[in-house]
């Protein structure tokens, strides 16, 4: 690995197992040399946590349901047991009831909205709020969106309403924080197969669609991510903030595809 990363510490939110998008950025950061610690949803998840933790040299495994203020309190007041500050912080959570990852937008709750905005857009200002405090020489702070966020995609309902907010949310701090030499970017990541994506309708014609359609004629990696990732998170990204950097094998920019046969 190169030593982009050596010296600087990083709190990792949304480690579910070897497939989460987090594990490709943790994995990115350990390889450059970063020393990590890592919070997890609920005691389920911790036996799946502690290893993958270990071996990238980790055992600052915390709690965390982001869903309680109290909760967050306590998983900033025992990283600080380890640590007095951080340089970085990743928050790759989300969440929404998989019973309206399918049908009409419309068709949404009012209790689902409520809950997929709280977990999926206010935890991560909510994070920052304790991660400015253990920034005092500047830091950089990471989320993770989708395109559904900027454009309508099947199934993909509430979250996509949800992204949009929290893209907006990246921007606002991004200006409050910029002057503390706190950087706050989001990656665009297109499909992966990991355990929340399961919840979405059709997922597999969708890996399939993007396979096809994308420039490069592929799907993305959590590597590729964790590459990116790594960019933003390191001073390689010094001047970038308030950016949604889409790695998504260049889908986005596609508004039709020309058709190989071209006589049809
Ligand atoms: P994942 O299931 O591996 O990770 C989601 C994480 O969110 C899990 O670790 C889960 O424990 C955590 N989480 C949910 N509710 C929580 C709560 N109340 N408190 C604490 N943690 C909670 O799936 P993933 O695909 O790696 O998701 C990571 C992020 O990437 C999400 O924001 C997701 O929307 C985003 N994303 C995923 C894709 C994709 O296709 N997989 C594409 C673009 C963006």
């Amino acid at each position: 690995g190169s030593e982009l990363m050596r010296g600087k510490r990083g709190l990792i939110m949304g480690l579910a197992n070897d497939k989460s998008i987090a594990w490709g950025i943790a994995k990115a950061c350990a390889d450059a040399g970063a020393e990590l610690a890592f919070s997890y949803q609920g005691e389920a998840l911790k036996k799946r946590v502690d290893p993958l933790a270990a071996q990238l040299g980790s055992d600052i495994v915390l709690p965390c349901d982001v869903g309680d203020e109290a909760s967050i309190d306590g998983l900033f007041e025992q990283l600080r047991e380890h640590w007095d500050k951080i340089d970085f912080l990743v928050h790759a959570i989300g969440y929404s009831d998989k019973s309206e990852l399918r049908g009409r937008y419309v068709d949404t709750s009012r209790r689902n909205f409520a809950m997929s905005m709280d977990i999926s857009v206010y935890s991560f200002t909510a994070v920052v709020q304790r991660a400015e405090k253990m920034m005092p020489d500047g830091g950089s702070l990471l989320t993770l969106t989708y395109y559904g966020a900027e454009q309508v995609m099947p199934h993909y309902n509430v979250m996509g309403v949800a992204k949009a907010a929290l893209e907006a949310s990246v921007r606002y701090l991004a200006e409050d924080l910029g002057k503390d030499g706190i950087r706050v970017n989001a990656i665009s990541a297109g499909p992966i197969r990991t355990l929340a994506a399961s919840g979405i309708g059709d997922f597999r014609y969708i890996l399939k669609w993007n396979e096809l359609n994308s420039p490069l004629r592929r799907n993305v990696t959590t590597e590729d991510v964790g590459g990116s990732a790594l960019y933003l998170l390191s001073d390689l990204g010094s001047a970038v903030t308030g950016e949604v950097h889409h790695v998504d094998a260049g889908y986005h920019v596609v508004g039709m595809k020309a058709v190989d046969a071209p006589d049809i």
